[in-house]
Formats: structure tokens, sequence, C-alpha cells
């Protein structure tokens, strides 16, 4: 049996210059938790070349989606990018990762904490209903350099908050806060320092952080990780893993090579 399922694209949508968006098929074999990542790609000179993608869509859609770099000498990207519908891509059949509800403890505020394409895990989990029986608020934060990169997330929280099954909930427990650090906007700056500032808290109405009541999932640039991580441990959050639920986990959004 082969380590990959091979699927067609159904969809494709640009973003922006630097960023699209790709929905698939789904080969019904394929079971994954909301928040977990998969090796894709495609062939190429006959061997597949494939990279870590987080599944952006949820865990009951039958299609598979995957929100997308668009990096000009990425070995992967620069061919990915050029997608079309009818199109075929490689996908493993071994997803893993840690960004799961399994890994961290109920608490009462969950903060999905994520710059860049790092919102792809969290397309998943904001329409897992087991994310809003499990916490009494939700925020998911998004931080970029530009504008132009938040459409891809502005339209998902949109389509949570107006679901059939998912809206109710949603609109009394998701909250939305993107940041931007190169343009003007409603908020700016980084996620870190509107959190050690409070401000981001304050927006929202918020009670401050807290590793008693509250939890935390990061996915970021491996800067963000850092500075986020540091800050957590600092304020006495402890991480969890896939042997013990903690009260924050973390994963790359991408390696820095
Ligand atoms: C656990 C995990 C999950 C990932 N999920 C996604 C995802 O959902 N969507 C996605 O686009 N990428 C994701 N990535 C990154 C992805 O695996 C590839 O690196 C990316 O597709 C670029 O591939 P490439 O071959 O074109 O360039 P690569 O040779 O892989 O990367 C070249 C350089 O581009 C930069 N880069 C790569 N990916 C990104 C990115 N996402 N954002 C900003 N800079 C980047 C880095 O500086 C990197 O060194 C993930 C990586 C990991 C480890």
């Amino acid at each position: 049996m082969s380590n990959f399922y091979t699927e067609k694209v159904l969809a494709v949508r640009h973003w922006n210059d630097t960023l699209f968006s790709f929905r698939t098929t789904r080969n019904d074999g394929l079971r994954f938790r909301n928040g977990e990542f998969i090796m894709i790609g495609l062939p190429v000179n006959g061997k597949p070349l494939l990279r870590a993608y987080s599944i952006a869509s949820a865990n009951y859609d039958p299609e598979l989606e995957f929100y997308s770099i668009k990096v000009q000498d990425g070995p992967l990207t620069s061919r990915l990018q050029h997608l079309k519908e009818g199109d075929e891509i490689i996908v493993g059949r071994k997803p893993t990762g840690t960004l799961v509800l399994d890994n961290l403890e109920n608490g009462r505020n969950l903060y999905l904490l994520s710059t860049g394409t790092g919102l792809a895990p969290f397309a998943g989990l904001i329409r897992d209903p087991e994310i809003y029986g499990r916490y009494d608020r939700v925020i998911l934060t998004h931080g970029c350099r530009f504008v132009s990169e938040l459409a891809y997330g502005e339209k998902l929280v949109q389509s949570v908050l107006e679901d059939e099954f998912l809206g109710e909930d949603a609109r009394e427990k998701l909250l939305y806060y993107p940041t931007v650090t190169r343009e003007a906007f409603r908020n700016t700056g980084r996620l870190t320092e509107l959190m050690q500032s409070g401000k981001l808290y304050d927006d929202l109405g918020l009670a401050p952080l807290s590793a008693e009541e509250d939890r935390a999932m990061i996915c970021g640039s491996p800067h963000m990780l850092a500075d986020l991580k540091t800050m957590l441990l600092e304020a006495g959050f402890v991480e969890g893993n896939h042997g013990e639920a903690g009260q924050f986990v973390v994963e790359k959004a991408f390696v820095e090579k």
C-alpha cells in the first residue's frame, strides 16, 4: 500500500500575492483530529516533493482544505501556487501534531495565538463543536504584517459565525482579534506586546491571562513561538503534550532553513 493518497483539487482561491488556499477531495480512509498537520506535495522528477501542512478543514468535512504561503523560490510552493481545479496533489496517510484539544486541560478562556499561516490549524479547531463545550470563550488572534494577509481569517470567522450548526455557540463564545504590524489598522502591534501591555484583554473586555484559569495554543514563526512560550512559562503555564494534558501547546507554522 502506498504511503500516500492522491487527491483532486476542487477549488483554489488567491488571497493576495503571498497567500492562497485550496480544497481537495478527501479519501474516506483519512481520519484526523482538528488542529493536526499532514505531509502534502507534488510529484517532481518522478519523486514526491512533500512539506508539512496544517489541515484547515474540520475533521467532519468531506473535503480537505489547506492555507498556503507562496515562497517564490520555495521548492514546493513555487509550484503549488499554480494549482488549478482538476490537478492532483499527494496527501500523506499519517496526520499528527500537538495542537489538539486532548493535549489541553479544560478552562475559562482558550487563546488560539497565531501569526501568518499559523492560523491554519485553528481554522479546523474553531469549527469543532467540542471547543465551545470546553471553554467559556475562544479567542482567535492573528498577527500579520499587512492588512491583505488577514483576508482568509476574516472570511473564516465570518463563515463560522454564520454557520447553521456552530453559529449560535460561536456568536456567544468566539472572539476574533486580528492585528497588523506594518500598516494602519484597528489593532496594531505584536501579539506578545499586546498581551504584555494588557491592551488585548482591555480591547476584548476579558480578565488578564491566568495560568490557573486560561489555556493557550500557539502556532506561528519560530521567533513568535519562542517569545510567547517564554511569556507563558514565566506566567506559570505548563506545556502539554501527547503524554499529559497541560495549559498550553505549541506548533511551528514553518521551519527557518
Ligand atoms: C508542522 C508544520 C505545519 C505547517 N503548516 C503549513 C501550512 O498550513 N501552510 C503553509 O503555507 N506552510 C506550512 N508549513 C510550512 C511548509 O511545510 C513549507 O515550508 C512551505 O509550504 C514552503 O515550502 P517550500 O518548499 O516552497 O519552501 P521551504 O524550503 O519549505 O521553505 C523556504 C523558506 O520559506 C519560509 N517559509 C516556509 N513556509 C512558510 C510559511 N508558512 N510562512 C512564512 N514563511 C515560510 C521559511 O523561511 C523557509 O525557510 C508548515 C510547517 C510545519 C513544520
